[in-house]
């Protein structure tokens, strides 16, 4: 049977584009569509321009900073649409860049719409049809507000905050994620007032719990104030303020609320259902390790199958989902020992099985911890802590966890990461020479056990 194209990828976003691209040099005719801006969520507003912020709201503290290592700072004045305009223009040069790699490779970009029609043709919203040997979903996901909200319609989500036109002095951020957390830290610094109410009893829900703790303690001290166990239930507009009633029968008043409550796959509307392509409960498509859907020619990679939300992982399986459709090879992608970071400040960086992942899979866990004033600390007067952890299975002296919240944790993690993928034990890092004087020598010179856990012990508890 002739198809138009070999490929048609929905979705230009960080796996979609990798895919296209990829198929391209292995040979393959493809077609990408997109309905947005050509890079997709990290791109535009997600990874990228959310780092240029935390890069903004950092000279806050570089200000206060300095003047315990004798400098005298003048007054600072920060400018909202300045850094919305520099911004803008990063993102457009990145996007620009990801248009010419796809032309490069001869790949064909529509900008519109696409749904599928059956299990090999596309309808782009133009009204052109085309056909294909696979089609690949790579639609990624949007913020999910937490519908329980009476007037919604006046809080905006993570793709609005980037373009505010006026900066919000008082901010409410709903949610305890990453991506909220994220946002409180770095408006924060750059002069909101920011309150950050969530459902949970403490922020970064699925992460090491000494990190959630060091966390909210340097949120605090960013002068965030946190409310937990405690959601808004209407938003109101009373001339140019909102007024928020909370759950737990107070109400505040803020400029903007940013509801960050999470994200659901992009399936909707996209015609899947009726093809017969299995979606989980949560929307998101179900694929097999191979990243093949329930219809052997639909795939789908990145956030639209909510395996593990990030970038780099999206591109993997794109890149791998090309290689094995057109260029012969097995195409599996490993989503063990993903490392990830937080971009509050400081950050923090993890990677592997938390404390309590580890005491669940393990018999006997050793952990290994630090919690320390950071050098720079010492002269400028800040309050903040360093915290470093490894999670050790006992039996076979493996590393199954690091877990660091500090200044370039993003940084430090990926370099450990390698170390950890490749199975590195304690003893490993116990005979590499510490690199003197950084905060990371302490991940390898860390030898006095902090606990070991039993799971014997937990058990007999009633564990
Ligand atoms: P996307 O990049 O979202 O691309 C999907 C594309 O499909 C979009 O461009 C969309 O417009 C398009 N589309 C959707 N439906 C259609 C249709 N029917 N027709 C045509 N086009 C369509 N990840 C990290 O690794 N590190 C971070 O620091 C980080 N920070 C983040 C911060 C924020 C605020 C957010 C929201 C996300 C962040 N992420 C981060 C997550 C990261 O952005 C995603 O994991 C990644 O973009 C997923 O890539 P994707 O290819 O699956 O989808």
């Amino acid at each position: 049977m002739a198809f138009d194209v070999d490929l048609f990828v929905i979705g230009a976003g960080s796996g979609g584009v990798r895919a296209a691209r990829i198929a391209a040099e292995h040979g393959a005719k493809a077609i990408v569509a997109e309905e947005f801006r050509v890079g997709g969520t990290c791109v535009i507003r997600g990874c990228v321009p959310k780092k240029l912020l935390v890069y903004a709201s950092r000279f806050a503290d570089d200000f206060s900073d300095a003047e315990g290592f004798g400098w005298s700072v003048g007054p600072s004045r920060f400018d909202w649409p300045t850094l919305v305009a520099a911004k803008e223009r990063e993102i457009s040069r990145l996007s620009a860049i990801y248009r010419a790699n796809l032309a490069k490779a001869g790949v064909e970009l529509i900008e519109e719409r696409a749904e599928l029609i059956d299990a090999h043709n596309v309808r782009l919203a133009g009204g052109r049809t085309a056909s294909a040997r696979h089609i690949l979903v790579a639609t990624g996901a949007r913020p999910e507000p937490a519908r329980s909200i009476e007037g919604l319609e006046h809080a905006v989500s993570s793709n609005e905050i980037f373009d505010l036109e006026t900066f919000p002095s008082r901010l409410l951020i709903v949610g305890g994620g990453y991506i909220a957390v994220e946002f409180a830290s770095l408006f924060a610094r750059l002069g909101a007032e920011v309150i950050q109410v969530m459902r949970a009893g403490n922020v970064l829900r699925g992460f090491d719990e000494d990190m959630r703790d060091g966390l909210r303690d340097e949120l605090r001290r960013a002068g965030v104030e946190l409310r937990f166990n405690c959601l808004p239930t209407r938003i109101e507009k009373r001339g140019a303020r909102l007024h928020v009633a909370l759950s737990d029968g107070d109400a505040l008043e803020a400029d903007q609320v940013l509801v960050a409550t999470g994200r659901k796959p992009n399936t909707r509307g996209l015609g899947l259902e009726r093809i017969g392509v299995a979606l989980d409960a949560a929307g998101a498509i179900v694929v097999d390790s191979a990243s093949t859907s329930s219809v052997p020619s639909i795939h789908a990679v990145g956030d639209v199958t909510n395996r593990i939300n990030l970038t780099p992982v999206a591109i993997r399986e794109g890149h791998a989902l090309a290689d094995r459709l057109f260029g012969g090879s097995v195409g599996v992608v490993d989503h063990d020992n993903v490392a990830h970071a937080v971009f509050a400040t400081p950050e923090i960086g993890a990677v592997g099985l938390t404390e309590a992942e580890a005491t669940q899979r393990y018999d006997v866990v050793d952990i290994y911890k630090t919690n320390f004033k950071p050098m720079k600390a010492t002269l400028s007067g800040s309050g903040e802590r360093t915290i470093m952890k490894l999670v050790v299975d006992a039996a076979t002296n493996r590393v199954v966890g690091a877990h660091i919240l500090g200044h370039e944790a993003g940084e430090m993690i990926q370099i450990l990461a390698i170390a950890i993928k490749m199975g590195a034990t304690k003893a490993d890092l116990d005979a590499t020479m510490a690199v003197h004087p950084t905060a990371a020598e302490e991940l390898v010179t860390m030898r006095t056990r902090a606990a070991r856990i039993e799971r014997r012990a937990r058990t007999e508890a009633g564990g």
